[in-house]
């Protein structure tokens, strides 16, 4: 599974329209200080469904689009189109080829599509959930974060390995059935009082 392409319209610095085809192996992003090399990065994240604006560099999220220059008017809503190769099939999908878009507009609304089919955000992120690229995303390393994985407490350490292998899924949809079955084991309780008032 590598990254194929990235598509980026209206995200921060990227106006225009913008493809960026990558091969298998290592690319690299090269260019001078302040030249979006960063937000090619955010828009990774972003796409994936970052949803803190921290996480991809914002104060909120609404500045992910493009806000303007002095000889351009801003945009009203920022589009990003990232396609997965799954011809290992790791993605638990029937596609060879897997295209990820989320698109904001200014208006707060906001879109998620899996090869053109609008679904939810958590549609997405089932679909990466046991790819490693979860909501956490550990694939994308940023400055100064592999100095807070090695001062997490240990607890926090062993979320982000659970959630790299895969397990957070299966811990959250345990934590959501204990959830309900406390709700269950209440409302039983109810019923037993109300029938002891019954009788
Ligand atoms: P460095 O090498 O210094 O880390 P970089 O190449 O990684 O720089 P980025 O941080 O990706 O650069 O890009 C910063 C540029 O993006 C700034 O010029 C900033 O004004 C511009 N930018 C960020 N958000 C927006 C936005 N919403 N609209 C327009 N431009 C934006």
């Amino acid at each position: 599974m590598f990254l194929r392409s990235l598509s980026l319209k209206g995200f921060k610095s990227f106006a225009d329209a913008t493809d960026l085809a990558m091969e298998p192996g290592v690319t690299v992003v090269v260019g001078p200080n302040g030249s979006g090399k960063s937000n090619v990065v955010d828009a990774i994240a972003w796409v994936l469904g970052a949803q803190a604006p921290s996480a991809v560099r914002s104060q909120k999220m609404e500045d992910v689009i493009f806000a303007g220059t002095a000889t351009r008017p801003a945009l009203g809503r920022a589009e990003v189109a990232l396609t997965i190769d799954n011809s290992a099939g790791l993605l638990p999908i029937d596609f060879a080829e897997v295209t990820i878009t989320r698109t904001l507009w200014r208006s707060g609304d906001s879109e998620y599509a899996i090869n053109g089919v609008p679904c939810r955000m958590l549609d997405v992120q089932e679909l990466l959930s046991d790819s490693g690229v979860g909501r956490q995303q550990h694939v994308i390393i940023s400055q100064g974060q592999i100095d807070a994985v090695l001062n997490a407490r240990p607890e926090e350490r062993r979320l982000i390995i659970e959630e790299a292998a895969g397990i957070l899924k299966y811990r959250r949809r345990k934590e959501k059935a204990e959830r309900r079955l406390a709700g269950t084991e209440a409302n039983l309780l109810r019923l037993q009082d109300l029938l002891r008032e019954v009788r």
